[in-house]
């Protein structure tokens, strides 16, 4: 997309409305990155702000040639605006924060740190300053749950402080409100996952974008994830195995009606089983069928758009180097 210069770091920071909090990001994040050996950019998305937040960051643009700004022309959400800074960065390592000032830039070096031995590094808001019941709680039960059925195992998934390497960035794609699952997601890549304490403090300006209703949505989404995980490239193997076992029942209760039908003379219209039989059956073939389409469907995914559906790490191989894909 952009043109390739190579930059040690690029903060991604996605930002809505936020007026009152671009004027203490900027200098705190001068602060913790103004150092020698060290070149950055800070790429701001601002997600369709309807207040002055386009303005105080023209503002740090003109005083900062680093601070890039990304305007986008509606709010498409947090996971679009990380995604379209994403596209932008053109730093080796990539590390994302909310624009609120509830994290701390000055925790940016310790992932700076870690990441040199890791894909990615998770920041855990070990001592979160949020309400406990509308926020902590549900949040809690999201990392318990998606930790649990990824299998990628993290404190705080919704830590918007995360570093990672390019190559694990650029691969990704993200939709809906999936920022939050990506060392889930890029775990397809064969990623390492690093954690570390970070701090985090009350929000003075503005107020948070969500409420206790995303708690649904994330299982939703994890539903997603998961699915993508196991079975994107062998859908078959999920819906045609549901899809046997619902047509095998019904055809043994159909089975077990027809002989009492036919040996024992029972009058069999009358029953429910022969109601829960056929359905059992049109659901198997129906699962079955599905699980078809979507074989067509990944096929058409990964060949019209040569998605591979494999990562390399590195090839090892004489007279060439090593590719990175
Ligand atoms: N944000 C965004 N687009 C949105 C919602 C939020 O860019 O549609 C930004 C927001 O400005 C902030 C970050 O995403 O910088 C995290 O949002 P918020 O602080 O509301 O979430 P919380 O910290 O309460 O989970
Ligand atoms: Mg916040």
């Amino acid at each position: 997309m952009t043109q390739e210069v190579s930059i040690d770091l690029s903060l991604v920071i996605p930002v809505y409305n936020e007026e009152e909090n671009i004027p203490y990001l900027y200098p705190s994040v001068k602060q913790a990155l103004d150092k020698p050996g060290l070149s950055y950019e800070v790429i701001v998305v601002d997600d369709g702000s309807s207040d002055g937040t386009l303005a105080q960051l023209e503002k740090v643009h003109r005083e900062d040639p680093r601070w890039v700004v990304l305007s986008l022309r509606r709010n498409f959400g947090q996971t679009a605006a990380l995604s379209a800074g994403f596209d932008h960065a053109r730093g080796e390592i990539i590390i994302t924060l909310d624009g609120d000032l509830q994290n701390d830039p000055e925790d940016i070096p310790k992932l700076l740190e870690l990441i040199k031995d890791y894909d990615v590094v998770s920041g855990w808001r070990a001592k979160r300053q949020d309400p406990f019941l509308s926020r902590r709680l549900p949040s809690m039960i999201a990392n318990w749950m998606i930790s649990t059925v990824t299998g990628v195992k993290l404190h705080d998934y919704g830590c918007t402080l995360k570093a990672y390497r390019r190559e694990v960035v650029k691969n990704l794609r993200l939709y809906g409100e999936m920022h939050r699952f990506i060392p889930a997601i890029a775990s397809w890549m064969g990623v390492s996952v690093a954690e570390v304490k970070t701090s985090h403090r009350p929000r003075r300006f503005g107020r948070s974008k969500y409420g206790v209703s995303r708690t649904l949505r994330v299982i939703l989404d994890l539903i997603t994830v998961k699915f993508l995980l196991s079975f994107s490239t062998k859908p078959i193997q999920a819906f045609g195995l549901l899809g046997l076992i619902s047509g095998g029942l019904g055809v043994l209760i159909s089975l077990y009606l027809t002989i009492l039908k036919l040996f024992y003379g029972q009058s069999i219209g009358g029953r429910p089983l022969l109601l829960m039989g056929v359905l059992l059956i049109l659901l198997g073939v129906q699962l079955v069928v599905m699980g078809l389409l979507g074989e067509m469907l990944v096929r058409v995914y990964h060949e019209a758009q040569s998605k591979p559906i494999y990562m390399v790490k590195k090839v090892l191989r004489h007279g060439e180097g090593s590719p990175e894909r």
